[in-house]
Formats: C-alpha cells, sequence, structure tokens
C-alpha cells in the first residue's frame, strides 16, 4: 500500500545517498543518514547549536559564497535529514522543513509572490490559511481568488496574467472532499501557473501529489508525519531552483521560521513508522465511517473511501488509503453536535489530527466562541453548523466506536 516502486532487501552501505532504489518503508527509516559519520550511532544526533565555527576566514568565505553552513536558522544537520528524507518520499528534488504548517504557508507565499501578484485558491481551506488569505496577504497587495476548484474548469476565468500560483488541499480540511490533482494541475499548467498541494490529510504514504504533476507540496509536518501529537512542524517539497528561492529568501531572511533540532528528531522518529500508522488510521475510520453511515443520529458522513462519498473514484485513484480523518454531520445539527462531544468518554474533544490518540471537534463551536473577541470570525466556506470533524487515532476500533455509539445514543 505504499507505494514502493523498487523492493530490494538489501541495503547498500556504500550508496551516498542511503537508501535510494529501497522500498518506501525502508527509507522512511534509512534514507539520507550515514551512520558512519556519525559513530556510527543507529540513530541521528540532535545538533543544538546556533553557529558553527570555520577553520579560518578564507574557508567562510567559500562556505559563505556557496551559500554556507554558519548559522542555524538556515542550517542544522538533524534538520538536513529530515529535509532530504522527506524530500525522497514525496519523489521531490529538494525540501525544506520550518517551524509549523503554517510557517510553511508563509514562506511558500511571501517568497514566491509579490505586490500585484494573484493567488488561486479552492474556496475550502484549514481556517488559519484562510484567515491567511482573507487579511493577511491582501495587506501585502497579494490579490487571493477564491475558487471552486472541485470542478477544475473554473480556472480558465480565474487565471490572469498576475496569477502566480494555485494552491489547495486535498483531502480538503475539515470536509474531507477530494479534488483532482491531475485534472487541476492540467488547468494551470496550460496557463503557464505552478500548483501547490497542501498534502497533510494523506501523507506521502497515502499521496504523492508530484506524481500526478503538482509542482510543490505543503505539509503540516504536525499532524500524520510526525503523529505523536508532540511537536510542530511544517514542510515544501519540490524542485530544487524552488526550493533554493525558499530556503534562501523565505527561511534565510523573509520569516526566519526555523524547525527546532529537537522537534526535527521526532519528527525522524515519528516519520519510520509513518506507513504502518497510515494503514491502520485508515483501516479504523473506513470502519467507523461504514458505522455512522447507517446510524439514525446521523444525517451525512463524509469518507474519501465510502462507496457514498461523491468522489471517491478521484480519490482511489489518487490515494492508496482514505486516511483518518472523517467529517459527519447529526439530525440534532448545531446542539446536537455539542451534546455528543460531550458525552464522549474516550475521544478527546481537541483541535489538530493525525495523531495516535483519536481527537474530535466542532468547527461551529470554535468559531461561535472565537466570535466573542472578534466579530469577524466566520466559519468556512462550505463548513455547516452541524459538521463534526473526527481524527480517528490507533485505539482499538471497536473501543472507539462504543464510545461513539454510547454519545450518540443519548440524542
Ligand atoms: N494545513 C492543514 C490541512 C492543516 O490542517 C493545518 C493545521 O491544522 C495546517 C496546514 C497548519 O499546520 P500547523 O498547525 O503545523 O501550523
Amino acid at each position: 500500500m505504499n507505494g514502493s516502486s523498487e523492493q530490494d532487501n538489501v541495503h547498500d552501505h556504500s550508496d551516498p545517498s542511503h537508501g535510494a532504489g529501497l522500498g518506501f518503508d525502508t527509507r522512511a527509516i534509512h534514507y539520507a543518514f550515514d551512520s558512519a559519520a556519525f559513530s556510527r550511532a543507529v540513530q541521528p544526533p540532535v545538533f543544538l547549536t546556533s553557529t558553527y565555527g570555520f577553520e579560518s576566514v578564507v574557508a567562510n568565505d567559500a562556505a559563505a559564497a556557496q551559500g554556507g553552513r554558519l548559522y542555524a536558522r538556515e542550517y542544522n544537520p538533524t534538520t538536513e535529514i529530515l529535509e532530504q528524507r522527506l524530500a525522497n518520499l514525496e519523489g521531490a528534488e529538494a525540501g525544506l522543513v520550518v517551524s509549523t504548517g503554517m510557517a510553511a504557508f508563509g514562506t511558500l507565499i511571501l517568497s514566491l509572490l509579490s505586490q500585484g501578484d494573484e493567488l488561486v485558491v479552492h474556496k475550502t481551506l484549514y481556517s488559519n490559511t484562510v484567515a491567511m488569505v482573507e487579511h493577511g496577504l491582501p495587506r501585502f497587495g497579494i490579490k487571493v481568488v477564491p475558487v471552486d476548484l472541485s470542478e477544475p474548469s473554473n480556472l480558465d476565468a480565474a487565471i490572469t496574467n498576475r496569477t502566480k500560483l494555485v494552491y489547495f488541499e486535498t483531502p480538503v480540511n475539515p470536509l474531507s472532499a477530494i479534488l483532482d490533482i491531475a485534472a487541476i494541475v492540467e488547468r494551470a499548467h496550460a496557463h503557464g501557473v505552478k500548483v501547490a498541494v497542501d498534502s497533510t490529510f494523506a501523507s506521502p504514504a497515502l499521496q504523492r501529489p508530484l506524481e500526478h504533476g503538482a509542482d510543490i507540496v505543503l505539509h503540516s509536518l504536525t499532524k500524520y508525519i510526525n503523529g505523536h501529537g508532540d511537536t510542530l512542524g511544517g514542510a515544501l517539497l519540490g524542485d530544487a531552483e524552488t526550493l533554493h528561492t525558499l530556503h534562501e529568501t523565505g527561511l534565510r531572511y523573509i520569516t526566519g521560521a526555523t524547525l527546532s533540532p529537537h522537534s526535527a528528531f521526532l519528527i525522524l522518529r515519528g516519520l519510520k513508522t509513518l506507513s504502518l500508522r497510515m494503514e491502520r488510521h485508515s483501516a479504523s475510520a473506513l470502519t467507523i465511517a461504514q458505522m455512522l453511515d447507517e446510524h439514525p443520529a446521523v444525517s451525512w458522513v463524509s469518507y474519501p473511501f465510502l462507496e457514498s462519498h461523491p468522489d471517491h473514484v478521484i480519490a482511489r485513484k489518487q490515494m492508496a488509503q482514505g486516511s483518518g480523518m472523517l467529517a459527519f454531520g447529526l439530525h440534532a445539527g448545531f446542539d446536537g453536535a455539542r451534546t455528543m462531544l460531550d458525552h464522549l468518554k474516550l475521544l478527546t474533544r481537541a483541535v489538530s489530527l493525525g495523531d495516535t490518540d483519536s481527537l474530535i471537534y466542532h468547527p461551529a463551536s470554535i468559531t461561535r466562541a472565537r466570535q466573542t473577541i472578534r466579530k469577524d470570525a466566520h466559519m468556512v466556506s462550505g463548513v455547516g453548523e452541524d459538521l463534526v470533524r473526527l481524527s480517528v487515532g490507533l485505539e482499538d476500533v471497536n473501543d472507539l466506536i462504543a464510545d461513539l455509539r454510547q454519545a450518540l445514543q443519548v440524542l
């Protein structure tokens, strides 16, 4: 299921890229780590240093001329292993990791777009990305054009000669809707515009947008890739030239949003079990989606690998499995969602996703709470007041089902 192209049982330690050509899981564990260079430590060391000494001023001149490995905002050996490993797993030439998924989005947009440029986005996005495109980017003269990309031909009217990038998530947060990567890329490329895909909900174990023609992939590493809910991180993966720009402008002096080396270590550790975890997340989520689909208190369920999902054919084309994210609505609506959540005993009421622990939340309740401090806070396009988002964790699926059933029973 993990999309390994070539399976080779021999790990060639003479190969400088340490794992190239091996299966996905082998590369998730070994790629880009040369233990011989680190006293044969089996796990990568964490380099906690803010700066690097240089042999001589002349040596420093040479290092600076080559981009330099002078200072920890721009370079760290632990972080570099993570960047190379993630790039390899996505099928990208290069990678950049930063402090959060939002920092990755900021680095991407503020490095590649300037005043007067236009950004086309899908109409539904993660709520903080929505806040940035609605409130942040227009302040800097970047025009954002929201479009319904479930119909890729809508791009034709949205793209102008100022459009620099098309950006969307698939699966879409929090709806678990699916957008057709290849179809959107075909339209965008016909107009000479690059495409960036936020693939956070799927992870490279289940979906690799570059294989469908996308130019750049964004991940919140906070979610499935780290997988244990104990650190934040973000990544951008793509061609070497673009990634050089993102590193040299975005990370070096625009956002400066460096990932801590300790977080890089934790994320490398999480990555080792990524496809095992995604298999269990996906299997349990499908079982729970089927249960909810038949439950009399539930009015609708959105899970990409359910036959009833409107985009399940596209999902099966571009994803190996359905992942652990699903959304559902209750006949009892807004109040019913609140009542049900408060009756859960095992599932954790929390935002975020992709952790070992099942996390469930009700976006409309959060929006209502936010409105008390920000009057203009509003629901993201396409998200109803009844929507409950569930990130299915790695607990025993029967325990999760029992908890959901007893909470639904009170409605
Ligand atoms: N993209 C998606 C799809 C997300 O769900 C999130 C966070 O929930 C982000 C980006 C932002 O990531 P972070 O929380 O690491 O900043």
